[in-house]
């Protein structure tokens, strides 16, 4: 995402896109004007995803007069549009539950406000083993302390709460009230269609090909306008789309195998639908979302590994707050992305990491 005004000077930007630059090429050409106030002109969102919708939203609302989003596809044609849509606010850490307490009062917001969008805010049941419950007594003090609201669950009060699953003495069950899920294609479809009736720009089918920095600013977002015929450079590896990925042929068998012990509803029944799709992670598997550190006016909002969903209206407020604010309501330092600085990048990309080798994270 490319704000035109860096955060402590006094300047903005205005944009004019030139179709005719460069032939296919478009660039949205980047310039600078005084003006008394940290709040950008006009901001350039890459990717339609969820992330980018809701950064859309907040910008808008935070009172930004332009704001574009640019998808090298369709809206929600990544990632977004596979999720599970499931969200849960009992998280690992002090800042990710605050953060998902607010996630949590958007959707609710959001159910109010988006035609055709509905929270279903029905609880999200997370069930433990006894020696893993018996682990967590400070998280769950942590989670109250801010804002969790749940239920302890043991072994039979499970099956009587969720008459349709089957639970061992020995199980735990927590029950997080606030939590719930979206159908994914009613969110993005009505987030879409709230960003259009605020007077969001939103591209679909063009790919942006790179940033020109001039000194340590962001000055434009080249793209590529349309045309296959463009031997575009890569920005981000290789062009890739998720409808060329194909669910694991094992993978339904796997989770009938595994479940069917725990609902009988599995039994014989029929899938609607199947997904596939991508996750992406950083380094220490948490998302990364804020000022890239080097480059005036550039931020970034990724690596939501399986939770970018869950994440996607509160990542949009931080992202919003970072470019108008100049930093977030709540302590995010988790979240920086200068906290890679002392990672050998190219190491860390040139080997595969294995799942299983990053140890227990929820999303
Ligand atoms: C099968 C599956 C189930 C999941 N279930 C859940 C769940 O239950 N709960 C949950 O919280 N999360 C879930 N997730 C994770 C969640 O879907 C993602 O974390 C989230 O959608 C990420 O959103 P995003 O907007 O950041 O990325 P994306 O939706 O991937 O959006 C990125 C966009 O950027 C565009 N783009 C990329 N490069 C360019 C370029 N050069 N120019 C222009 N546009 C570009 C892409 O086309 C894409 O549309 C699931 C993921 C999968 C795959």
């Amino acid at each position: 995402m490319l704000r035109r005004a860096p955060a402590q000077a006094a300047t903005a930007r205005i944009i004019r896109r030139d179709r005719t630059v460069t032939g296919f090429r478009q660039k949205v050409r980047i310039e600078w004007l005084p003006v008394p106030s940290n709040k950008p002109e006009s901001v350039v969102i890459i990717g339609a995803g969820v992330t980018g919708l809701s950064t859309a939203f907040h910008l808008v609302e935070k009172g930004v007069e332009s704001v574009t989003v640019i998808d090298k596809g369709t809206v929600g044609g990544g990632s977004s549009l596979q999720s599970g849509g499931i969200i849960t606010m009992l998280m690992a850490t002090v800042t990710e539950v605050r953060a998902r307490a607010i996630a949590l009062d958007i959707f609710e917001r959001f159910s109010g406000i988006l035609d055709g969008y509905h929270f279903h805010q029905v609880g999200c049941l997370n069930l433990f083993t006894e020696e893993v419950f018996s682990q967590n007594a400070a998280l769950r003090e942590m989670w109250l302390r801010n804002g969790g609201q749940f239920d302890i669950l043991r072994g039979a009060e499970i099956s009587d709460r969720f008459p349709d699953l089957e639970a061992a003495d020995s199980d735990y069950g927590i029950l997080d009230h606030r939590s719930g899920f979206s159908e994914p294609h009613h969110y993005v479809a009505a987030l879409k269609a709230k960003l259009e009736e605020m007077g969001v720009d939103i591209r679909e089918n063009e790919s942006v090909i790179g940033f020109e920095v001039r000194g340590d600013r962001v000055r434009e977002v080249v793209t590529v306008a349309g045309s296959i015929d463009v031997p575009a450079y890569e920005m981000n590896g290789p062009e890739f789309h998720i409808g060329e990925l194909q669910p694991h042929p094992d993978a339904l068998p796997f989770i009938e195998e595994n479940l069917i012990e725990r609902t009988s509803l599995l039994e014989g029944a029929e899938w609607d639908y199947h997904t596939v799709g991508l996750i992406s992670l950083a380094h220490d598997v948490k998302p990364v979302i804020g000022p890239v550190p080097g480059v005036d006016g550039l931020y970034v909002g990724a690596h939501f590994h399986s939770g970018g969903f869950a994440y996607n209206p509160v990542s949009g407020l931080m992202l919003a707050e970072h470019v108008v604010d100049g930093g977030t309501s709540i302590d995010t330092e988790m979240y920086n992305p200068a906290r890679f600085g002392s990672i050998d990048t190219e190491a860390f990309l040139s080997s595969p990491v294995m799942h299983s080798e990053m140890g227990i994270t929820r999303h």
